[in-house]
């Protein structure tokens, strides 16, 4: 083995080629082309096989990346993508849209000790699209089939994740979602350039034809009460993730030209989809030949801007409050949108939305400093007087974080108990809320986080819930009693 990998020493970190920022500007496809073969078997073999595999420890579903890097490094590609896809339902999307750097690269041992990550993402990325294209991603096959339906509702990783996990149970499995496609954010919130959308719907449709059933276009609260879906089934998971998106609080932010990043994310992706999108037609969603700015700096802004600029807007400009080092967004991401020709104004936040009949026509933005950090120990930023400035802008687009929606009403259940930030309370051992037999998992139980721990908590809550139907089941007065 000693032959084939720790190769660190030898061979430097490579990832797979990334495209030119200018050919980046003119379309939607992914940035990072694939891996050729040998540069996979040789990125891979750069793994120091540590006792204490950190980088396994940081991800969120645990993956044996050691094992699977080996049998990379030694051409065993088959056996590879079946140890990633043994802890994870998506291997090929976090290996794409992971901030690894947060994550399993972040505590590789070679990188700490300042030889440079390995590849993990993309060697993730790389077996599983090579098994894609082998043949070798099976249909679900439920080993027998059990009467116990449960439903799901919303479709985003979490939601399909258990999906997959209960079907291969055997279960009878429902998916609900009131978007008209299933995928949740990975379909409509996350553009193509990091997540092209093959990649999403042919994971769907292999759930679709290992027996899932799909309800789309199917809301919670207006189709249907929780109670009615709990009648409806033996066990439901909620999977609704976050979409009260927070607002911008400042004069003349209410003008025709300023928009929610998810609306101006969701036109965006159906347009590329081919579906018909008046707004994104009639030019109100279409940042072509405009001045952009993005208030904000988390991933949603960073996808905001450089979606702006592949539609071919005049200038983009970022403004966020803080300082680059403190900045949500991952560094990845920002330096790419540099690359593309965002301009960030750090320190910067919106005073006002300056108008006229046509709509809007700049911001004015004050500068701010970092102050003494405040009770979570964050600086705190503060503005500098007189230091006001503005910048042209004929489309704002605000990207300042999303909330949980108001469920215990909009589904017609105020016994589900809630935070006082709205996320679903839940027995953090089962993921099952207060009510019997209802549990809940990703965005909507953490608050706005990432796919990986959507595809965690999902399947978490897939073992709950059988075990939950297995108990039920060996106890049969309990079951009578229903
Ligand atoms: C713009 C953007 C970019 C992001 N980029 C990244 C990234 O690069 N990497 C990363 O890891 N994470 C990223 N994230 C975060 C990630 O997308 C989420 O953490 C993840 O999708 C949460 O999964 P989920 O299944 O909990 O919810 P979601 O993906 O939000 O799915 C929830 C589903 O529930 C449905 N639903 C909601 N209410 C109802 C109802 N009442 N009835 C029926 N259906 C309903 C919705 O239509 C949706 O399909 C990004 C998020 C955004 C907004
Ligand atoms: S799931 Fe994410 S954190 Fe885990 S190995 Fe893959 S890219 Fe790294």
């Amino acid at each position: 083995m000693a032959e084939r990998m720790l190769k660190f020493v030898t061979v430097s970190r490579q990832t797979p080629q990334k495209r030119d920022a200018e050919e980046r500007r003119g379309d939607f496809h992914e940035v990072y082309a694939d891996f050729i073969d040998a540069k996979a078997r040789e990125q891979a073999s750069r793994c120091s096989q540590c006792g204490i595999p950190f980088c396994q420890t940081h991800c969120p579903l645990h993956n044996n990346i050691p094992d699977w890097l080996r049998m990379t490094a030694e051409g065993r590609l088959q056996e590879a993508y079946e140890l990633a896809s043994a802890t994870s339902t998506m291997p090929e999307v976090c290996g794409r849209i992971c901030p690894q750097d947060r994550l399993c690269e972040g505590a590789c041992v070679i990188e700490q000790s300042g030889w440079g990550t390995v590849t993990i993402g993309s060697v993730e990325r790389y077996i599983t699209d090579k098994a894609w294209e082998n043949g070798w991603v099976q249909p679900i096959k439920p080993v027998r089939e059990r009467r116990e339906s449960i439903g799901v509702v919303g479709a985003g990783p979490a939601g399909l994740a258990a999906a997959e996990i209960l079907r291969g149970h055997g279960y009878k499995v429902v998916v609900y979602d009131r978007y008209d496609r299933a995928g949740g954010l990975m379909i409509y919130g996350i553009p193509s350039f990091k997540l092209e959308k093959e990649v999403v719907e042919r994971r769907s449709q292999r759930l679709a034809e290992g027996g899932v059933e799909f309800r789309l276009g199917f809301e919670v609260g207006r189709d249907a009460t929780l109670a009615d879906l709990r009648a409806r089934h033996d066990a439901l998971l909620i999977a609704t993730g976050v979409y009260k998106a927070r607002d911008l609080i400042a004069p003349g932010v209410g003008s025709a030209g300023v928009a929610a990043a998810l609306d101006y994310l969701i036109a965006s992706n159906k347009a590329g989809l081919g579906d018909a999108v008046p707004a994104y037609e009639s030019g109100e969603l279409d940042a072509q030949g405009k001045d952009v700015v993005v208030v904000g700096g988390g991933d949603t802004a960073m996808d905001c801007v450089r979606t702006a600029i592949r539609q071919g807007a005049k200038s983009v400009t970022c403004l966020y409050r803080r300082d680059r080092a403190n900045m949500p967004g991952s560094m990845r991401e920002v330096a790419n949108a540099e690359e593309e020709g965002v301009v960030f104004e750090w320190l910067a936040a919106p005073r006002a939305v300056l108008g006229d009949a046509s709509g809007v026509t700049g911001v004015r933005a004050a500068r701010m400093r970092l102050g003494p950090p405040d009770a979570s120990g964050r600086q705190a930023p503060e503005e500098v007087e007189g230091a006001d400035f503005e910048l042209p802008a004929q489309l704002v687009i605000k990207a300042l974080g999303f909330d949980p929606e108001d469920l215990p009403t909009l589904f017609a259940e105020p016994a589900l108990k809630v935070s006082r930030w709205g996320t679903i309370r839940v027995d953090m051992k089962t993921q099952m809320t207060n009510l019997d037999g209802v549990f809940a998992a990703g965005d909507i139980v953490r608050g706005a986080s990432l796919v990986v721990w959507g595809i965690r908590d999902g399947m978490d809550a897939a073992a709950s819930i059988h075990g939950y139907i297995q108990a039920k089941a060996a106890t049969p007065a309990l079951a009578a009693a229903e």
